[in-house]
């Protein structure tokens, strides 16, 4: 019987042993010039054929402790938990474009070299429940039609979603993404039905990926001492600091920017207004440490120094407010303000009156720098504070004793004004994003 006459095409990105063939050995069937595990028109007559065909070959790679190489297969529903009976696979394994026609259940399987399931598709349920991976985990541009579950899984090397497409129920939980994780341009088509939970997502990149529907659980980790910084950060850091950087890891400002909101749409989405708000700060923090700089028709990121920094306009936003995010931060400002104007009358030998910084020579007609002489006189701060107290607030009018001077208006806009005005803005903040939704 003449031999079968498919060829695997492989993918631009892929490298493979020179010793993995890519045209298949088996025989053709008799109707065909396709085998039993190619042949896409006949299939349904020879599933339990092939089935049977498939299992042999398993177990024969395992005993004779070869790579499993299945390029392009049509394979029925198989239970590689049983099939495997405790073993691993310890050699690599293909299953590039490999259509799975039934449930395909890898539950507990051992992967001790490379898994690859690139272009693979899994047109009923993917089961990869406690499945670990030793190796590099490939499942780059497969299909996932309907469930998806991979909880309990342990990727621990490179580990590769990119372009997968999920369309049904998806869920990862409880899994160790020890390796970097790219989850880079995937689409999610039931967003609701993804679930992340008791993850941490420190390694994981889900840049070009819409994940602002998808839902993330309390026990979901983010990476960086604050736990919300993700690793896309870290990459344009590096690629800011001209270190070499992988393609996969190549990052600009903008798409950090994107994955920044859209995390903080997804919490705010979930009503979970803290988080969001951390993501908001992120964004920022991100916007005021970096710049883009487009020269022709090339976009470069840099860092910004310490000027652009902390005097710009967003540094200014950022130090006293969080950028609006923050009362705790206004509000000592406003406790400083009144403390220091305070002290300031308390030099004065008389607060309510016209200050001076030395002793004047009429100590009787006009206000004395006098020091702190009066320090041990409560009514000297009673004074002093009263004056402070009206200089800071914004609506307040001075008592009509106290001649208002250029010092007054000092506190007035820059304590009172800030302080007041970010508080504003916080809280206006906080309680737009609970009642207008
Ligand atoms: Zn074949």
């Amino acid at each position: 019987m003449p031999k079968c006459t498919y060829e695997y095409e492989p993918g631009v990105l892929a490298d493979y042993p020179p010793e993995i063939p890519l045209d298949c050995k088996e025989h053709s069937t008799e109707n065909s010039r396709f085998c039993i595990f190619h042949d896409k028109s006949y299939y349904i007559e020879h599933e339990q054929e092939a089935a049977k065909g498939f299992e042999e070959k398993v177990r024969k790679c395992i005993t004779q402790n070869k790579p499993l190489v299945c390029f392009g297969y049509y394979l029925p529903g198989i239970s590689f938990a049983s099939l495997l009976e405790g073993k691993s696979f310890s050699q690599p394994v293909y299953f590039n474009k490999v259509t799975f026609t039934k449930d395909a259940n890898f539950w507990k399987a051992k992967f001790s070299k490379k898994a690859n399931f690139d272009g693979a598709t899994f047109m009923e349920g993917a089961i990869f429940v406690g499945a670990k991976f030793t190796e590099e985990a490939n499942f780059v541009a497969a299909t996932f039609s309907k469930e998806a579950y991979f909880g309990d899984a342990k990727f621990t090397e490179l580990t590769y979603f990119g372009i997968a497409k999920f369309l049904g129920e998806v869920q990862f939980r409880q899994n160790e993404f020890t390796g970097k994780t790219f989850f880079r341009n995937v689409t999610f088509e039931q967003q609701n039905k993804v679930k992340f939970d008791e993850n941490d997502l420190s390694n994981v990149s889900f840049a070009d990926t819409d994940i602002t529907r998808i839902r993330l659980g309390d026990g979901i980790r983010w990476g960086g001492d604050d736990k919300f910084t993700l690793i896309e950060e870290k990459w344009l850091e590096n690629k800011t600091k001209d270190m070499k950087v992988e393609p996969t890891e190549d990052v600009t400002l903008e798409l950090v920017l994107s994955v920044y909101r859209n995390l903080r749409e997804n919490y705010e989405f979930r009503l979970r207004y803290d988080d969001a708000g951390k993501f908001f700060i992120k964004e920022m923090e991100l916007k005021r440490k970096y710049r883009e700089i487009i020269t022709e028709n090339l976009v470069e990121n840099k860092k910004n120094g310490w000027f652009r920094r902390n005097v710009s306009l967003t540094g200014l936003y950022y130090h006293p407010s969080r950028y609006g995010e923050s009362i705790s931060r206004p509000t000592l400002i406003g406790a400083i303000t009144v403390i220091l104007s305070t002290l300031f009358w308390l030099t004065q030998s008389n607060p309510i009156l016209e200050p001076h910084f030395y002793p004047s020579a009429e100590p009787d007609i006009t206000s004395s720098f006098i020091g702190f002489a009066q320090v041990g006189n409560g009514t000297q701060w009673l004074k002093s504070f009263e004056r402070s107290f009206a200089d800071f607030l914004p609506l307040l009018s001075l008592g009509g004793d106290i001649k208002v001077g250029v010092i007054d208006y000092i506190i007035k806009i820059v304590g009172g004004a800030l302080t007041f005005g970010l508080l504003l803005i916080a809280f206006r903040r906080k309680f737009e994003r609970k009642y207008t939704r």
